[in-house]
């Protein structure tokens, strides 16, 4: 997709970007709603296993939500800053569109009718979020099950008899069990290869030295925490599937405690005015009374705006803190991209 924008920011807003879209149509407006419900259920599953990103989902507010939409929801994760970010949307479109675009099927019946329709996404925006969700001052830290490269071995005193051989054989035993791995046999230093592979994000690196070949072991080393872990070299196998499901449930659990931390219940607008003007911002749960002149006060005086909606409803409080007026639902506040 190309499109015109003010602004660019890499992965997140570019003029040109990867995209995945789907358009459904549907006999019932039972049937549609519960695909846009599917779909968002399913973007939080590939967050939840594959990218190690817990993400908050709801329903957009009716300022928030896409043009033309019935209901849209969406996906949020929050970044290391603080600021949240919308990774993905699914809608719910009703029949408008099928109505002003002519859009008609033969029913059971072999009558025209108009369906209901969704449409749903997510982009290479993604990326953006593994960067800011995972990442730390060394550089990326990929989650296994979407990294590039899973292990990287590093031979040292490649010229020991014996390093080279085992490094290719650790190689190869890992590639036969559909592990992405590399070897790295130029003559950078082992020092350099750490630093160059931390960068990359590779989330295991296993070293292999001529006392671990006298051992008969490997070292394996997490990129996330540095952690290290001998494993004999014959259980490779065993453990290696086995470490990189523990490293993406750890960075899961991480990326999920930070968000928690970073959430607050409020139900004072000074407050909530205090906490959006601090360097760290994160997640704010407060009360609305689902008027739109209090969302757009928020949003100028703080630049902070709805995020969604959850699913899961807390009563927080009675009133809405911005206005007094009976508060309708528990909205997600954040300073977003
Ligand atoms: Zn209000």
């Amino acid at each position: 997709m190309v499109r015109w924008g003010k602004s660019t920011r890499p992965f997140l807003r570019g003029k040109e970007f990867l995209w995945q879209e789907g358009h459904t149509l549907h006999e019932s407006e039972q049937e549609a709603r519960h695909e846009a419900l599917e779909i968002l259920d399913y973007y939080v599953k590939m967050g939840r296993d594959l990218l190690a990103i817990p993400f908050v989902c709801g329903q957009k507010t009716e300022k928030e939500k896409f043009a033309g939409a019935v209901n849209t929801y969406s996906l949020e994760a929050l970044m290391h800053d603080g600021k949240a970010l919308q990774a993905g949307t699914t809608h719910y479109f009703g029949d408008g569109f099928a109505r002003a675009f002519d859009i008609r099927y033969q029913s059971k019946e072999g009558k025209l009718e108009y369906p209901f329709q969704t449409s749903w996404g997510v982009s290479t925006r993604l990326i953006g979020s593994i960067i800011m969700v995972h990442g730390d001052d060394e550089g990326l830290v990929m989650p296994p099950y979407v990294a590039p490269i899973q292990c990287i071995v590093i031979p040292i005193q490649m010229a020991k008899p014996g390093i080279l051989e085992q490094a290719r054989s650790i190689k190869e035993r890992l590639k036969a069990l559909g592990i992405r791995v590399q070897l790295d046999d130029s003559d950078k230093s082992p020092g350099w290869k750490y630093s160059e592979y931390e960068m990359k994000g590779v989330p295991l690196r296993i070293e292999l030295g001529p006392k671990d070949l006298t051992k008969k072991q490997a070292v394996v080393v997490f990129r996330h925490n540095r952690e290290k872990v001998f494993v004999p070299l014959e259980e490779l196998e065993q453990r290696i599937p086995e470490l990189l499901a523990r490293l993406h449930q750890e960075l899961y659990e991480a990326a999920k405690k930070r968000a928690d931390e970073a959430t607050v219940n409020c139900c004072d607008y000074e407050e909530f005015k205090e906490i959006m003007a601090r360097p760290y911002s994160g997640y704010v749960k407060m009360m609305w009374c689902g008027d739109e002149a209090c969302e757009n006060k928020i949003k100028e005086e703080t630049t902070a705006t709805t995020r969604c909606i959850p699913f899961h409803q807390e009563q927080l409080g009675k009133t809405c803190p911005v206005c007094g007026k009976p508060a309708k639902k528990m909205v997600y506040f954040a300073k977003a991209y």
